[in-house]
């Protein structure tokens, strides 16, 4: 494989043409950004170690049967990924009251409900990624209801995953996001980062939050709490 030239480049990724037409790197970078890029960020190492994260995290989904983009680590912040067609919807799982949540309905953070939640975001910035049902989707053509139950098992399976690994960490999976997208033959796999960028992630025993809210509520030590995440992770995967 060799990685050829720029394609597109985000907030917190580029992504890369590389000699085969399905496939793609994608470079995660340092910079940060939160509040629709109100805030802003660079964190030294956070490209690296969000890369490093989410390659154990995905490389465990797919030993786990879940299809995802990922192919294989290339260098220290890069993924070689397969290309599929991007779905414009992020699915936000949540077990435990955080973040919007705990805003929109008026709740207490670290409430623990008896059902696991999904929400369903459109992604359109210019209208504040709003929140939307199954209805909406299939109404403007996102995708089939079929699908829809595919992404809901999908997600619900990626959960079990995820609260299985970190609770070997020491770890509670608050809520994440996930985005997917179509292969080629139309089946759906997850086309997404899973890192302490898109996830909330809390200490079992004290409860520190060891995620992005360190940035976004200026609690500090946000390399050093990524590091920890990672090296955990490493510990339990090894
Ligand atoms: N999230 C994300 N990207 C987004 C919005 C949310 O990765 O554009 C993640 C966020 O880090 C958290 C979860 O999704 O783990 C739920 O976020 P929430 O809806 O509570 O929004 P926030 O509090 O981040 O505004």
């Amino acid at each position: 494989m060799r990685e050829l030239e720029l394609l597109y480049e985000g907030k917190s990724k580029q992504i890369y043409k590389t000699d085969s037409d399905d496939r793609v790197v994608i470079r995660f970078k340092d910079d940060t950004s939160a509040f629709y890029g109100i805030k802003r960020a660079n964190i030294e190492q956070k490209g690296r170690i969000t890369c490093d994260i989410s390659s154990m995290v995905l490389e465990y989904l797919n030993a786990n049967n879940i299809n995802t983009h990922f192919i294989e680590r290339v260098g220290d912040d890069g993924q070689l990924c397969r290309v599929v067609e991007h779905i414009p919807v992020e699915v936000i799982v949540r077990n435990v009251v955080a973040g919007s949540m705990a805003k929109r309905l008026g709740m207490d953070e670290g409430i623990i409900p008896e059902n696991t939640i999904f929400d369903l975001v459109l992604r359109r910035s210019d209208l504040g990624d709003p929140l939307i049902n199954d209805h909406h989707a299939v109404a403007i053509g996102l995708l089939s209801y079929d699908e829809l139950a595919k992404m809901y098992e999908m997600s619900a399976a990626i959960n079990n995953r995820l609260i299985e690994l970190y609770e070997k960490a020491g770890i509670t999976v608050v809520d994440f996001k996930i985005e997917f997208g179509r292969a080629a033959d139309g089946t759906l796999v997850l086309a997404d980062e899973l890192s302490p960028d898109t996830c909330r992630l809390w200490d079992k025993e004290t409860g520190e939050r060891m995620d992005k809210d360190r940035f976004r509520r200026d609690l500090g030590r946000v390399r050093e709490t990524y590091e920890e995440v990672a090296q955990r992770l490493h510990n339990v995967l090894k």
